[in-house]
């Protein structure tokens, strides 16, 4: 499909919904087009401004036939970051408005492209409106789906439980290890295999100690407490039980953590669990784990490139419990090669019956530069996907499980969702607070990228790691700077 911009540049925006409607088209921008041609598909993306008064205008043909949206808003005296918002708000929602007849059905998630929907509702709700008179905005202004907006509102809500447990100095830590003993088929994590980069891992783990010892000065003299602690990758669980111990013992001895009140590690494959590694993890305080199976059956498991059978989930689940974890978290994902809604439904019944404290449930992201048959066989994969997830959300709910965080990603099957489902009073706190920005997080490690969070304005700043392990190793003497302007912005 071609498209064209009038009168404004907003190409990301127009763009992002094309997708997020026509995740098959072949997007490209044209200067103009021929409506008289009679063929082809096109979108027409026209904004003026009049008086005060912008007027955004989609021309959109599809298989031939031909719709327009229009609509219009005040933007007299807007600040530039009200009228950017305004004005963008606008041609997404006629683009919207004129592509969505054109399709089988409306995305569930209707004309929201955002990658956190319940922030936009804490915003609608902090602002003052009841819960019920955001779950109408979002339907009526967003076409959000009435399931969709029920999950939204209610982790607008543990998110504004949570907030409250939050004081100005409070932070988290997140810190990263971006190594996997394989690479799975559908990773699109930054991820390497041991196979090719396990020499990197200990000076990585020596860069990665050096970081986390300045960091700590720099909070200490910041004058923040760690709320919680979250050891994510990759699989930080390929590190041997020498490496692991050398990383807590570093964390512990370098941060205050007598204000913690959450320390997660992923132990995401359970090809890397072993009975010493849990009690390394508990000696050091860890009380929340993540053993991610994504799905418990064999065949899917070996489509995917997990080496890893059902059977090893559920043994490092029962080592787990041994050892002593009352927190465990276990992920599976909707829409991965070969699986099915009825293999995905026995993959949930497993996991609800071995009943850890949060399942969190993802889409399959497709990877970015995904070529036209992936993003074809994804498209054709919606409604299993649908089925899949609508009947997780039924058995975990009859299990006396609750939505408490979500978020969606650019790039699903369907345009769905990812959501983290607990038993009551176990939520992660780090995944609230990281995925609301709820609070300042410092990210240590390859890709991490830091953020304060004003909490009184909203407004966040950012640094980025570089995001894959040489490229960390080598900028080792720079890692401080980026967290000393972050932490010290007025020096
Ligand atoms: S375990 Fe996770 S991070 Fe590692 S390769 Fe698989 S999907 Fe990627």
């Amino acid at each position: 499909m071609i498209y064209t911009l009038e009168g404004h540049a907003l190409k990301h925006a127009v763009e992002e919904m094309l997708f997020h409607l026509l995740p098959t088209a072949a997007l490209a921008r044209a200067d103009a087009v021929d409506a008289a041609d009679g063929t082809g598909d096109y979108c027409r993306s026209v904004l003026t401004e009049v008086d005060g008064r912008a007027r955004a205008c989609a021309d959109v043909r599809i298989g031939g036939v031909t719709r327009r949206s229009e609509r219009c808003a005040s933007v007299q005296g807007l600040a530039p970051i009200a009228y950017k918002r305004t004005v963008t708000e606008l041609v997404k929602t006629t683009v919207y408005e004129a592509v969505v007849p054109s399709l089988a059905q409306p995305p569930v998630w209707g004309s929201l492209t955002g990658v956190r929907p319940a922030k936009l509702a804490r915003g609608l709700i902090e602002r003052g409106m009841a819960r019920g008179e955001a779950a109408e905005y979002l339907r009526e202004h967003f076409h959000v789906s009435p399931e969709r907006t029920a999950l939204t509102i209610r982790a607008a809500a543990t998110a504004i439980e949570m907030d409250k447990r939050m004081g100005e100095k409070d932070i988290s830590l997140y810190v990263g290890i971006p190594f996997c003993p394989s690479r799975c088929y559908y990773c699109s994590f930054v991820s390497s295999a041991t196979a090719q980069s396990g020499h990197l891992i200990e000076p990585y783990l020596e860069t990665l100690c050096r970081e986390i010892r300045e960091t700590a000065a720099l909070v200490r003299e910041a004058g923040r407490r760690v709320q919680s602690v979250y050891i994510g990758g990759g699989t930080p669980t390929t590190l041997d039980e020498n490496q692991l111990s050398r990383l807590l013992d570093t964390l512990e001895q370098s941060f205050d953590f007598s204000g913690l009140c959450e320390y997660t590690v992923e132990a995401g494959r359970p090809d890397t669990i072993t009975q010493g590694k849990l009690r390394v993890l508990r000696a050091a305080g860890v009380g929340r784990v993540s053993i991610n199976p994504q799905s418990m059956d064999d065949a899917v498991l070996a489509a995917i490139g997990r080496r890893h059978v059902a059977c090893d989930v559920l043994r490092a689940y029962d080592e787990a419990r041994r050892a002593g974890f009352a927190g465990i978290n276990m992920d599976v994902i909707a829409g991965l090669s070969g699986d099915t809604p009825d293999s995905f439904a026995r993959t949930v019944d497993t996991l609800i019956g071995l009943a850890p404290e949060n399942i969190t449930v993802h889409t399959l992201a497709i990877k970015r530069g995904a070529d036209l048959t992936d993003k074809q066989a994804a498209a054709a994969q919606r409604e299993a996907v649908a089925r899949m997830l609508d009947g997780a959300s039924r058995a975990l709910q009859g299990a006396g499980y609750g939505p408490y965080y979500l978020y969606r990603q650019k790039f699903t099957t369907g345009g769905f969702e990812n959501v983290g489902w607990c038993r009551p009073g176990t939520e992660c706190f780090y995944n609230v607070a990281m995925m609301e920005e709820l609070q300042t997080i410092l990210s240590l490690g390859a890709g991490g990228v830091s953020k304060r969070v004003e909490r009184d304005t909203g407004w966040i700043e950012r640094t980025n790691n570089p995001k894959y392990p040489l490229e960390y190793i080598r900028a080792a003497d720079r890692l401080a700077g980026g967290k000393r302007k972050l932490l010290f912005p007025k020096q």
